[in-house]
């Protein structure tokens, strides 16, 4: 297996692109500043948000490295990374990273693996916060029920032989229209419950897609939820309730799902191709504090998803030394990413990025 990697001129330049896209959010946060010295807002946090605009100046640029001028070549060791989620190179790293720890759990259960949409109508700026809240608490309800802790007399949710999920937040965005939407990657056993699908309803599109029983009463369900309004068998299969239903899917997980499931919790576009607006960075800046994009269930539970750990252990370490085979001692040094983006008189090499998942297969 290949320890080291060569990295391209052309990502180099990649990676620099990012810093410079990174000016104008840095731009968008200093104009937030600027308001919170008028509005007077507590020192500590406009401290807060500089501190910020420090950190994603810096982020990316700096390398730790091992130069071996005889072979011409530099070995980037560790960069500083500014962790914001609006940071272009972080929500890479993130992604990137949150897909390493969970795809060795979704391994084992690939075969009884779906892919759940579930969204709720699109909401305005000023609801964006108390939305996303309060989708996170259904949903907790709605894996309550899924796990048999809760029950609603008449229905039978443990069928489906649910194991757990992994709940991903996504938001899109246009002016002032905010759709936010969860992304699921959930375990069934009952496969052919699931995947029975006879029903043609309003979601249908002319027929183009039937939904299963499950799906259908899901899309009553995260209805009642969302609206606030009691489950019972009886409101939940009531013949006048055909219109008051929320979109739901659930399809046999893809291997393009992931992208979906591990995709950026914000693009920096909006729906029109244009760079999202300064209104629009003010509103999810604040809706999104302390909101956690993706969240594990059942036997997804335990698995720790951070980004804070090293991505390389001694041993990877050790290996990459020894790959370059020369006696000459390294100098270690810190080196600005415009630098090293603009000399090719060295090969660039990093560690090999590995998922876990290969392990096991
Ligand atoms: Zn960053």
């Amino acid at each position: 297996m290949n320890q080291v990697k060569e990295v391209k001129q052309r990502h180099m330049a990649n990676v620099y692109r990012n810093a410079v896209k990174n000016r104008e959010i840095m731009d968008y946060l200093i104009r937030m500043g600027v308001e919170m010295a008028v509005a007077k807002a507590p020192r500590y946090e406009r401290e807060k948000l500089f501190n910020k605009i420090n950190r994603m100046e810096n982020c990316n640029k700096f390398w730790t490295t091992e130069t071996h001028e005889a072979s011409h070549i530099k070995l980037l060791l560790h960069t500083y990374l500014c962790k914001d989620k609006f940071c272009c190179n972080c929500k890479r790293v993130k992604q990137h990273v949150m897909e390493n720890r969970y795809l060795p759990y979704m391994e084992i259960y690939r075969n009884l693996m779906y892919h759940a949409v579930l969204t709720v109508p699109a909401c305005s700026g000023k609801k964006l916060k108390e939305t996303i809240q309060h989708m996170a608490e259904c949903f907790k309800t709605l894996v309550t029920y899924l796990n048999g802790n809760k029950i609603i007399q008449g229905i039978n949710f443990g069928q489906y032989g649910y194991q757990g999920c992994i709940r991903s937040l996504e938001i899109k965005y246009n002016s002032d229209k905010y759709q936010p939407h969860y992304h699921v990657s959930t375990v069934f056993d009952n496969t052919a419950v699931i995947e029975n699908k006879n029903i043609n309803n309003m979601f249908s599109d002319n027929g183009e897609r039937l939904f299963s029983e499950f799906e259908s009463m899901l899309q009553r369900v995260w209805f009642l939820l969302i609206n606030r309004q009691r489950l019972t068998y009886k409101s939940i299969f009531a013949e006048t309730a055909e219109q008051d239903r929320y979109s739901c899917i659930i399809d046999k997980f893809e291997a393009n799902d992931y992208d979906k499931l591990f995709g950026y919790m914000v693009k920096n576009l909006s729906e029109d191709n244009e760079f999202m607006e300064y209104d629009n960075f003010r509103t999810l800046y604040y809706a999104l504090n302390r909101v956690r994009q993706i969240q594990g269930y059942g036997i997804f539970y335990n698995v720790t998803a951070t980004e804070d750990d090293p991505d390389y252990t001694e041993q990877e370490y050790q290996d990459i030394a020894d790959f370059i085979a020369s006696d000459e001692p390294p100098v270690i040094a810190y080196e600005p990413l415009s630098r090293l983006a603009k000399n090719t008189t060295y090969t660039y090499l990093k560690k090999q990025y590995r998922r876990q998942g290969d392990i096991i297969k």
